[in-house]
């Protein structure tokens, strides 16, 4: 999100947020742009993924919602090449349940699924709702620091000794939540709610994330970091 300070007292009205439409069904995207615009969001629409990037680039949206299935660069590289550049949220239309957790074990860093047939009640909820956890994201707290780790949400950046770690979406604000409670142990279904509220994915979602989590930590610096807590889930290693 653009971090305006305007943001932190008062949060842009929803209704009036970009959303950018990429889906090369007409008809569904059709039916999306009008339930989009009847709940108040201004819309753009993409029919491919090489046309989604360049609107993508041109009129910075506030929200994407990108099918799996597209014409000439499909959903996976289009959401790759989004979060390259920028945080904005993302729900991925996709046909199968079971894309699901195949996209998901890619770690791509979408804020949300949604599974095709859908109902476009059912996706203006999600929209509402990634919209909604956007927001309240909104820069309060710029730097977070513990011990060798500096998380900044204004940038959406995370340093571990200097070095600048890549991470998803999802991995950032599970981080950033564990940050903002060091030593303090939460369960997978704590950390689900806090970083994907509304998502219908799994509690062994988390282990995914945070197994990658370690991973790219422990590339950078070695030691353990984030602690498994048998039988309760993760916390953050409290710092000597
Ligand atoms: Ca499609």
């Amino acid at each position: 999100m653009k971090p305006a300070s305007n943001l932190i007292l008062e949060p842009m009205n929803q209704s009036s947020a970009l959303v950018l439409v990429v889906e090369d069904e007409r008809d569904i995207a059709t039916i999306l742009e009008n339930f989009l615009k009847k709940q108040g969001y201004r819309t753009e629409r993409a029919a491919d993924g090489e046309s989604a990037l360049t609107l993508f680039r041109a009129c910075n949206p506030d929200l994407v919602l990108l099918d799996v299935m597209l014409p000439k660069k499909d959903g996976i590289e289009v959401l790759k090449a989004i979060r390259r550049e920028k945080q904005t949220p993302v729900i991925m239309l996709t046909a199968r349940t079971e894309e699901i957790d195949k996209l998901l074990g890619l770690e791509l860093g979408a804020d949300d699924y949604v599974s095709k047939p859908f109902r476009p009640m059912e996706v203006m909820a999600r929209v509402k709702a990634v919209l909604r956890r956007s927001y309240a994201n909104a820069p309060v707290t710029e730097l977070f620091r513990l011990g060798a780790i500096e998380l900044d949400t204004l940038q959406t950046t995370v340093h571990v000794s200097g070095m600048s770690l890549e991470l998803t979406a999802s991995e950032f604000k599970l981080l950033q939540h564990l940050m903002t409670y060091p030593g303090r142990t939460f369960s997978r279904a704590d950390l689900l709610e806090a970083t994907m509220p509304d998502s219908n994915a799994l509690e062994r979602v988390i282990d995914v994330h945070i197994a990658n989590l370690r991973r790219k930590l422990s590339e950078v610096e070695p030691g353990e970091f984030i602690q498994n807590i048998r039988g309760i889930g993760f916390r953050l290693k409290p710092q000597a």
